[in-house]
Formats: structure tokens, C-alpha cells, sequence
């Protein structure tokens, strides 16, 4: 069995969905045909949809406008999405990621995970195996470590490490954080 057919009788939270269209800023009018394609029309922020929908959308988007957006898009998820309370640091936030993931999804099939593994020092890896592209789960942490920066650290390097990605098949994505 897919992960589509796995996923089938999942929902996203509209919260969430709108960070897609928000990030799109000036493509806002694209994204709303986009998702409309796919059945979601006059999205609203507290109404659940189809996650195939989402992710078809994302496909299209990633397709017709490019990694880049796709990033962007990540990168307004933390501002729109619902988020577990006490959040006071940029490990705290990682670490929550997977709980914030299911706060914004609900149904009963496979979503996959954020997995969370902290390293020595200010160090982490992060194991994605959830069904959202590579470089959105890369803005999410981008916007994680500009929403709380740590304390004496100027820039988040994220290594998406060797042993596969979701954009060339492989079932998960892993990244070592260094910040
Ligand atoms: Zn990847």
C-alpha cells in the first residue's frame, strides 16, 4: 500500500493550509487555483481538508513553481499553524514539531513523523518521514530557529545527510542541525 492510500482519510487543519497561499504572496491568486483544482475552495482557517488535496497541491506547486516557494511555504507554517504551549527554545520548538504536526492533522491513517534526536552541544538531527516535501520541512526548521534564536548563535546550518530523500523516493529525509 502507498503512502497516498495510507493517508487517505487524513485532514489538515485550514490554519495550516493557509501558509501555503500566504507565502505564495504575489502567486496568492495561483495558489487559490491550485488548491481549487484539487477541490478546496474558500478555504477557511478553522475547517479541516483532505490531506491528498494538500499534497497534490504541493506537487503542483513544487512542479509548476519550484523548490524555492515550496521553502517559503515551510517557512509560514509556524506563524499560521497551531503549536503545543510552552515553546521557550529553538530545541524545545524541534522537539515539539511532531506534536504540532499532529495538532494540525487528524483521521486515522499513516502521516509519518518529525523525529527529533538532539546532538552534542548545539547540534541535532532531525528525521523526516512524513509525506511533505524536503524543502519545506527545511523552511519549517528555518523559521523554528528565526522564531526562537539561541542565544550566541548567528546562523542554522542544516546538512540533509546522504542516505536518501523524499524528492528522489526515499521513504524519509535526515538533517544534521548545527546552530
Ligand atoms: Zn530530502
Amino acid at each position: 500500500m502507498t503512502r497516498s492510500t495510507l493517508s487517505s482519510h487524513v485532514e489538515v487543519y485550514g490554519q495550516s493550509v493557509q501558509a501555503l497561499v500566504n507565502a505564495m504572496e504575489f502567486l496568492k491568486l495561483r495558489a487559490q487555483r491550485i488548491l481549487a483544482s484539487h477541490g478546496i475552495e474558500s478555504l477557511q482557517a478553522d475547517k479541516w481538508y483532505p490531506m491528498n488535496s494538500v499534497l497534490s497541491s504541493f506537487n503542483d506547486i513544487l512542479a509548476q513553481v519550484g523548490p524555492h516557494t515550496t521553502r517559503a511555504i515551510g517557512h509560514a507554517i509556524p506563524k499560521s499553524s497551531v503549536f503545543p504551549p510552552a515553546i521557550f527554545s529553538f530545541e524545545t520548538a524541534l522537539q515539539s514539531l511532531d506534536q504540532a504536526y499532529r495538532m494540525n492533522h487528524r483521521g486515522s491513517g499513516d502521516i509519518g513523523s518529525y523525529r527529533y534526536i538532539p546532538g552534542v552541544g548545539r547540534t541535532a538531527q532531525m528525521v523526516c518521514d512524513n509525506p511533505y516535501p524536503c524543502d519545506f520541512d527545511q523552511g519549517i526548521m528555518e523559521a523554528l530557529y528565526d522564531r526562537f534564536p539561541p542565544k550566541g548563535s548567528i546562523v542554522l546550518r542544516i546538512e540533509h545527510e546522504h542516505t536518501g530523500c523524499r524528492a528522489k523516493g526515499a521513504r524519509s529525509c535526515s538533517y544534521r542541525l548545527k546552530w
